[in-house]
This record gives C-alpha cells, structure tokens and sequence, in this order.
C-alpha cells in the first residue's frame, strides 16, 4: 500500500508523518517511510544538487526533469520492491509535490509536468495522498520558529510563490478526488497526527 504526504513547508508533515509511522510499526505494520526528493542514494544526490542554495538560478524546467530523475530511481530501487514485498510505504512528497510547485506554481504547466512524470513512474501512483493543507503565512511563521537552514531557502522565495503552491495543491484536489484527502494542518500537532491516523487507518482497514 502506497501513501504519500503532501503540502508545504511548515505543514508540519514529515513530523506528522514520522510519528504515524512510528505508530503503525509499534501495532505490528511493515512499514517504509522514505522521502523526496531522495530517498536513496542516487536521488539524495540529485536533491542536493536541486537544493544547493548556489544553484537558485537553475532553469525550471531543468529542475523539474532532476525531480522526475529522482522519483524514477527512487522508485525502481526502493518504493516499488517495497511494495512488491507488501510493505505499506510512506513517502514524503511524490509526484504532487512536482505538479504544485513546477507545473503550478513555478508555471511549467500541470500537463506537461504531468507528462515527464508519467515518463518517469509509468503506473505507480499512490493509493492515497495525505494533502497537509495550511495558509502560506502560518507554515512560514512555523518554520521561521524553528529552523534556519530552511529558512534561509524559503527567503529566496516569496509568499506570493507558496500561495500558488497552495493552489496548485487544491486544484489538484479537484482532479484527483478520490486520491487525495485534505487535512487542515493549522491545528496542532496532536489533532493533526490524530486526523492522519484515522484516515490511514482506514485505508489500511480496507486493504487487509
Ligand atoms: O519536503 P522538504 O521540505 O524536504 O522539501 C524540500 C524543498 O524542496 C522544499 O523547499 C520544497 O519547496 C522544494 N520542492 C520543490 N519542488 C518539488 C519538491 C520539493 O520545490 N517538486
Ligand atoms: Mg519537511
């Protein structure tokens, strides 16, 4: 079983992810929990390359192929035998994240980038997407909180990008109703972790 948790930064959603994780391997589930862009050697490689403060000036649409690069490898190496296994895999930003910020928000266009990621992962989309909705201010003010490195990054980039993020994440809503879940990650952490669990549990209820 495939998830996949989505949103900005400051939604909160690698430590919610991370704590659900945790609960599901504490009540017996075999669970991987990986990341992108990364995940695997190869891909962490190509993120720090995409992340490099130096490299702000990269071209869009060379950043979007490195994305779709990353997601390739990391699925064949990882996500896909992992589930072939019959793992429940847990993965931090997929193929939305590229959609909302290159093809939305970045102005690449959704079909297009769409298209390279089709390329790259062929049929393996995610049985469910956690979507950790939140007002852009709120998720900047959360990581301005807690961490410079990230903050430094999300200077470069202004809030007026993050809210087309925002949107190019409920436009996806949209298009993929059934996929893609929406939790308000304004609340706090506990309500948060709280609404994800449920959901998951209820996916996982089905699928057993
Ligand atoms: O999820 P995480 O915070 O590790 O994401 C790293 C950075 O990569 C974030 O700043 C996010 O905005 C950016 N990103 C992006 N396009 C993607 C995936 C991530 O711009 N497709
Ligand atoms: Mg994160």
């Amino acid at each position: 079983y495939f998830i996949s948790s989505e949103g900005p930064e400051g939604a909160g959603k690698t430590t919610v992810m991370q704590l659900l994780g945790e609960r599901l391997v504490k009540e017996g589930y075999d669970v991987v929990m990986t990341r992108e862009p990364g995940g695997i050697k190869i891909s962490e490689k190509i993120r720090s390359i995409i992340l490099d403060n130096e490299h702000t000036m990269m071209d869009s649409r060379t950043e979007a192929l490195l994305y779709a690069a990353a997601r390739r490898q990391h699925l064949v190496e990882k996500i896909q035998p992992s589930l072939e296994a019959g793992k429940i895999v847990i993965c931090d930003r997929f193929i939305d994240s590229s959609l909302a910020y290159q093809g939305y928000a970045r102005g690449i266009g959704v079909e297009e980038i769409l298209s390279i990621n089709q390329f790259a992962i062929g049929q393996t989309m995610p049985d469910k997407t956690l979507l950790f909705d939140i007002e852009p201010s709120l998720g900047l003010k959360r990581i301005n909180a807690h961490s410079t490195r990230e903050k430094n990054r999300l200077d470069v980039e202004s809030l007026y990008f993050h809210q087309k993020v925002r949107e190019g994440y409920l436009s996806l809503v949209e298009q993929y109703p059934e996929r893609i879940q929406v939790i308000d990650a304004s609340k706090s952490l506990e309500e948060v972790l709280e609404e994800a669990y449920k959901m998951v549990k209820m996916e996982l209820g089905i699928f057993r």
